[in-house]
């Protein structure tokens, strides 16, 4: 079983995809995958090894060499485009997976795969436009033109707090570009990539063009992204693992772009509408229980206005409703994995230690079993709190305030991060001219935490490297070749360049 038709009393199973099949890991082992509403473990995943990844990346690689090759990109574009038919059909089902296994709200996860298809649609047409140029040169017997062409075998290596949005920011790309795939999805989320894999065989995709090995703990990981058999590396997951995976990438000299985490910056000027900057602060902290990389976990607010804004952000904090993340009702889910409850709940006795004020929020809630933390809100934080200089992955805003514009952009500025950040101002000079000094990969203005798939994501500084979506995104997946073509037929002193 590979879905979750599963009865209520049984485990449901997930295998790994290897080659357009579900296939048991060549160990036997498998491990238990915890739905972070009850705390109990709801599916079975297999525990794929280093052989496992070879298994993979062999089939990846021979559906490189295979038919998928051999494929136009107006075909590759065209098989997009029914995966994303098969996802808009299988929406509620892939959702329910993602619920699940991460504690995902439905309400939030219902709307996020829903939104998926877009994404194929888009590099579809992104496929089917990407062309190479003739280039003009001094050699007037010559005719230089350019190919792209797809780069090789892909390891994509996913987090768990979104797992099937940030494996299409990755997916997409690769498949418009003629790329082979294979995904290591988190060890806490392995369902829903297993079920997506299904559904790319079920669209035409030859076996073996997306492959996925699930697995416990970073052994499997760490064998793909050392894999040589391996040409790019798209990683989406925290910062230490980037590093770790970027050295890895070094030593077979493969590509690599990396998306790590944040500690983004929402900033609010003092004539901001501040109804609107509250909700955009509740928005960017603890939607998603704070589990997303562009959380903007600080707010930066004028002296003059912090007050009456921390005031507005507390009231609707307390107010948020915590519990079954399926409930139509709930705003806020169980935070995903034990792991995780356990860095926040670190981070809250570290604000007692530091002597931080908890205006609201810093434990977990009465009567609710799982992994469930109250929204936090933290004031009165000194200059190295933990709060204001590490990504927590949580519900909990770092308050600072400041006194003008240019100390605002110097706190914004100041961690080693830089994915997002906002600016809330009805002054249109103030907006650009911030936003133009922040630091970070996307800005947004009377806003926060939206996301397309015509704009580029993806961060600077210890945020990562490189950017995902928008039609540029694709030239992460392709190696550019230029073909020289002599065109006078004669020969040539073999002693001169050119
Ligand atoms: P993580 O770094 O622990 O794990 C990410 C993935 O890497 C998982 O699949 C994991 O199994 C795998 N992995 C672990 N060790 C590995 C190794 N040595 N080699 C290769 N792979 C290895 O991250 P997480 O806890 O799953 O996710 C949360 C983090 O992801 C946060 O820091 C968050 O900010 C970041 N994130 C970033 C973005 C972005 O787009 N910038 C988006 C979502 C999440």
């Amino acid at each position: 079983m590979t879905t979750l038709d599963a009865p209520d009393t049984l485990l449901a199973e997930f295998g790994l995809y290897l080659d357009g099949h579900s296939v048991p890991s060549e160990s036997g082992r498998t491990y238990e995958s915890f739905d972070p509403y009850t705390g109990e473990p709801w599916a079975r995943a297999a525990d794929g090894t280093a052989a496992d990844v070879d298994r993979a990346v062999a089939a990846a690689r021979a559906a490189l060499d295979g038919p998928w090759g051999a494929l136009t990109a107006p075909a590759r574009g065209e098989l997009l485009r029914r995966l994303g038919t098969l996802i808009a059909r299988d929406a509620d089902r892939l959702a329910e997976l993602e619920v699940r296994d991460g504690g995902k709200l439905m309400r939030e996860m219902a709307g996020q795969v829903r939104g998926l298809p877009a994404w194929y649609s888009y590099f579809a047409g992104v496929a089917e436009t990407t062309h190479g140029e003739v280039i003009p040169t001094d050699k007037s017997n010559y005719l230089v033109y350019t190919r792209h062409e797809p780069v090789g075998v892909v390891a994509a290596i996913t987090p768990w707090n979104s797992p099937l949005l940030l494996l299409t920011w990755k997916l997409a790309p690769a498949l418009a570009a003629g790329c082979t795939v294979v995904v290591k999805p988190s060890d806490y989320t392995p369902a829903s990539t297993v079920a997506l894999a299904e559904l790319v065989t079920e669209a035409g995709f030859p076996p073996g063009v997306v492959n996925v090995v699930t697995g416990w703990g970073a052994g499997a990981g760490q064998a793909l992204v050392a894999h040589p058999g391996v040409d790019k590396i798209a990683f989406t997951g925290s910062t230490a693992t980037g590093i770790a995976v970027a050295h890895a990438a070094a030593d077979n000299v493969a590509r690599v772009t990396l998306e790590l985490g944040g500690k983004s910056a929402q900033v609010v000027f003092p004539d901001a509408d501040l109804d609107a900057a509250a909700n955009g602060v509740v928005a960017g902290v603890f939607a998603a229980t704070g589990q997303t990389c562009l959380a903007g976990s600080r707010l930066l607010v004028h002296e003059s206005v912090a007050d009456e804004l921390v005031r507005r952000i507390v009231d609707r904090a307390e107010r948020i409703v915590v519990g079954d993340p399926k409930a139509p009702e709930t705003e806020m889910g169980p935070l995903s994995n034990d792991r995780q409850l356990e860095v926040v709940l670190g981070h809250f006795a570290a604000a007692r230690e530091q002597g931080v004020t908890i205006a609201c929020g810093g434990e977990q809630p009465d009567g609710l079993g799982g992994y469930f933390v109250r929204p936090t809100v933290l004031t009165d934080l000194p200059a190295d709190a933990r709060a204001l200089t590490e990504e927590i992955f949580g519900p909990v805003l770092a308050v600072s305030t400041f006194t003008d514009e240019d100390e605002a952009v110097e706190l914004a500025n100041s961690t080693p991060f830089g994915l997002a950040g906002s600016v809330w101002t009805k002054d249109v000079h103030r907006a650009h001219r911030v936003a133009a000094r922040l630091r970070a990969g996307t800005v947004w203005v009377n806003a926060y935490r939206t996301v397309a798939p015509q704009v580029p994501f993806g961060g600077v500084g210890l945020s990562g490297v490189g950017r995902e979506n928008g039609a540029d995104a694709i030239k992460d997946y392709t190696e550019t070749k230029a073909v020289w073509i002599e065109l006078s037929g004669l020969s040539r002193d073999p002693f001169t360049l050119g």
